[in-house]
This record gives C-alpha cells, structure tokens and sequence, in this order.
C-alpha cells in the first residue's frame, strides 16, 4: 500500500480545467439590481481585464503560464495520501484518499487562485491589489502571492479578528503586506461607520465595500481589488487540485472514485477537487459528489435558489446562486468558517442538476471528526476542512454497513494550527450542536424578495 502519492514536477498539470464548457444548462448572466445583464466592461474597474476574460470563458482548457507554475512548483503537486489509519479504526474496507493542500506556505489551498490572480493583476500593469479577510485565511495566502509575483497588498481585516486572531495578521505583515482593522478611517465606508458605531466589531460586508473602494478610487488606475473564493476564474484557478489527484490515483492503479467530498464555503476547494471528476459524471461515470457546509449555515441545502448580491453591502453585481440572504449573519454560537451566505454559481448550477448532492453537518460532529483525525492521522485539520473528514467518516461507516470496498476521494483545505480556539471551545465543551431555525429562512425571502427570480433549469438527466 503507497501511503503518500507524489507527482513528479515534470508531471504537473499545465492546463487548467473549465467546467463552464461542459455544463448542460449554462450559468444564468450577473446582472444589476434592476435586472440588466452586466457587461465585462463594467468590472473592468474592479479587475484586470485578462481575468474577466477568464471569468466569462467557455474553453475547457486554459494553458497555466510558465512563471505561476514556477512558483506553484514551492509546494505543489501536493500530495495525495491514504489515511490508512483512519481506514483501520473505523474498520471500513473503503480506502480513503485525500489531497493534501495544507502543504502550502500558508498552510491551505487558497494560494493557488492567489498565485495566479497576483500574477495577472501585475501581467496587466496593476502594482497593487486589495482584499479583505475575515480569520485571515485568505489575506495571508494574497500577502504571500503578491510578495513572490512583486506586487503592494492592502488588506481591510474585519476588526474583531484583527483584535482577537493576532497570528495571521502577523503572517501578513512578515509577507510584507499592509494589513488594517476594518471600519478603517481610510475609505468613505468606513468612516462612515466608524462615526455612527466606534465600537463595531466590523464584518466581512463592511471589508469588501472598503477594499473595493479604495480599488476604484485609486486615480493612478493601478490598483484593482481580489477575491478568494466564488468566482468562476477562482475556481478554474483551484482545478489543479483535482487533475493532480486523477493523475496520482491512476498511477497507484485506482479507478475512478465512488465518492468525492468537499467543504464548501464559496464553493473553491470542493470545486477544485471536484470539477475535473464531475466531467466525468457528465460523461456518464458513476459518482456521488459531495459539497459539505455546516448545518448553522446551510446555504446549498436549505436556502433558495435566487439572484443575490455577492457581499453584504450589496456593492456586486447580483449572481444566481443557492443563498441565506446577503443580510444573513451566522449564529456566533457556531465555531468554524464556511459562514458565507452564498455559494460559487457554477457549483449551484451542478446542484441545480443534480450532479453534485450536497450535506449539512453539525459543528459537534465536524469537531468530533477533527478529533478522531488528530488521534488517528495525526494531522490537526482546519475546522472548514473537518466537514469533509466528518462526510468522509460517514461514508466509510456506510461502505462498511454495506461490505462494500468503495474509494473515496476527499480535500484536505487546510490545517488548523492558527485555529486552535477553535479546538479549545469544543473540548471545554462550549460548542452545542446548532441548525439554523427555520424563522431565520424567512428573513431570507424577505431579504431577496425585491431581485429578478432566478429561473432552475436543469436537463434532468441526473
Ligand atoms: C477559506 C477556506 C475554506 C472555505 O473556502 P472555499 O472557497 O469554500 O474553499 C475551506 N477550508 C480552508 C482551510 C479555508 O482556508
């Protein structure tokens, strides 16, 4: 048995893979708040142009350029391991594999869209970009990226993290990007804020609005925004992860996977892993493929299918998607990430068809899951990434239940060493299990009911 499946260098995968060219039903556009479709000009504020032209693309393969392998190269291909160990205390005769991303400088699959997006903001002329954060996962992995590809990194951090997380802003800051508390008394925003609530703990929404402003303000024109999860080219970004992982089970004789999981918080390490498989479901191969959120936060599961705005403060255009709401504010009883409202369209239009068939599971679970991993494993996960172990244990009991020797295929997002608060709530026992009550999905309807319908279509064929 080959426990860690490596890739050689000259074998990395040199495309990227599209999934927009083999959906049967395409996206439904992005449109404005009063329902006309949005041109590609009309982001060109926001981002360079040879990313929008990514993000609307329909080829199925895009060629990775020679310098952002060259700096993939650092840590990828990741490896693709069996946890053996794990396989043995649950006594299941399925074999589970898993990619490895925590592997990477800032420890999870977010560098791979940061790399790339870095390098084409500075291809066109851009010398700095900005972003927000929440925990820090993704200002870390975008302060990284723009320090190897040359370019200035602002990050607006929502305030409580800033005040509360102090590990990944000192991350940033070592990667030499600026890293502020947001409400910031730097952009019209959050000035704005600061005036009427000086104690505000911040939020993910008030960050966008202040990073994109200070993007389309700059006169210079040389400073656009970045956004690390959701989009279509951050997807295409992430595909690597899992043409890598077809490569690494073909070369240990593994057929196709049975089951392939993922966490899903926009919906970018679940799609990365996931997409270059779904192409074969497409095609006819039988497979269940499984985005997992939290049952606090059931975005794909349990919220409506409808056109919404991307952040809180309503500043993007409005993109049809699975959705709580861009007013939905997670319950703060709940410990782990994956709390945005909404979910990568082209994921959704997959579940639309029935090609992916997503799970909810509780935070107790997940950490209990966390748990049996670090003392079986020995690997201490991201508690984003325990809903895949957690899904991953639910289907290797189901493989045993059934006799069956299934191959299940799962992403490991990231590790957990700067969250281990996290860990800390859960074994003192403050972590209750949490689902959503169904009162707060009619603030839902009432949130999105002034938008455009977003219309299922689906072929039926799954
Ligand atoms: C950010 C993050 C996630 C959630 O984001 P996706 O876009 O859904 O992948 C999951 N796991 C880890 C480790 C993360 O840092």
């Amino acid at each position: 048995m080959t426990r860690k499946i490596f890739l050689h260098e000259k074998d990395i995968p040199k495309k990227w893979y599209n999934i927009a060219a083999d959906l049967p039903t395409s996206l439904l556009p992005p449109l404005t708040p009063d329902g006309k479709p949005i041109g590609p000009e009309m982001l060109a504020p926001v981002f360079p142009m040879n990313l929008i032209e990514q993000e609307v693309s329909t080829e199925r393969w895009i060629d990775i350029p020679e310098e952002i392998l060259d700096i993939l190269y650092q840590w990828r291909p990741a490896p693709l391991r069996r946890a053996e160990r794990l396989e043995r205390h649950l006594g299941t005769p399925a074999k589970i594999y898993y990619k490895d991303e925590s592997t990477s400088p800032p420890g999870s699959h977010k560098p791979n869209t940061a790399i790339a997006q870095a390098w084409y903001n500075k291809q066109f002329g851009i010398e700095r970009l900005t972003t927000e954060t929440g925990a820090g996962q993704w200002g870390s992995a975008l302060a990284f990226a723009c320090k190897l590809v040359g370019l200035e990194c602002k990050v607006f951090m929502v305030r409580i993290s800033f005040d509360q997380k102090p590990f990944r802003k000192l991350m940033m800051q070592v990667w030499g990007a600026n890293c502020v508390a947001s409400p910031s008394p730097e952009t019209n925003a959050g000035r704005a804020i600061l005036e009427k609530m000086p104690d505000t703990p911040g939020s993910l929404g008030i960050a966008i609005s202040e990073a994109i402003e200070q993007a389309v303000t700059d006169s210079s024109g040389k400073t656009r925004y970045s956004l690390g999860s959701v989009l279509n080219h951050v997807l295409l970004h992430q595909s690597i992860i899992g043409l890598e992982a077809k490569a690494q089970l073909k070369s240990v004789g593994e057929k196709l996977p049975d089951v392939v999981i993922g966490c899903a918080g926009g919906g970018s390490n679940f799609a990365g892993l996931a997409f270059p498989f779904t192409a074969d479901k497409i095609n006819g191969a039988d497979m269940e493929i499984i985005p997992v959120e939290p049952t606090a936060c059931p975005t794909l599961t349990r919220g409506p299918f409808a056109y919404d705005f991307g952040d809180t403060a309503c500043t993007t255009p409005l993109l049809a998607m699975y959705t709580l709401g861009h007013a939905f504010v997670p319950p703060p009883i709940h410990a782990g990430g994956l709390r945005y409202h909404g979910m990568a369209p082209l994921v959704c239009q997959c579940v639309v068809e029935g090609l992916h068939t997503p799970r909810a599971i509780d935070q107790v679970e997940c950490y209990e899951a966390a748990l049996t991993w670090a003392k079986t494993e020995g690997f201490i996960c991201a508690p984003e990434t325990s809903h895949a172990i957690a899904c991953a244990i639910q289907e290797a009991n189901k493989a045993k239940e059934e006799g069956k020797e299934k191959v299940i295929l799962f992403n490991y997002s990231g590790h957990g060493l700067m969250d281990l608060t996290g860990y800390d709530n859960f074994i003192s026992g403050k972590l209750v299990p949490y689902a959503l009550p169904d009162e707060e999905l009619q603030k839902t309807e009432e949130c999105l009911k002034d938008y455009p319908r977003a219309e299922k279509r689906k072929t039926g064929k799954w």
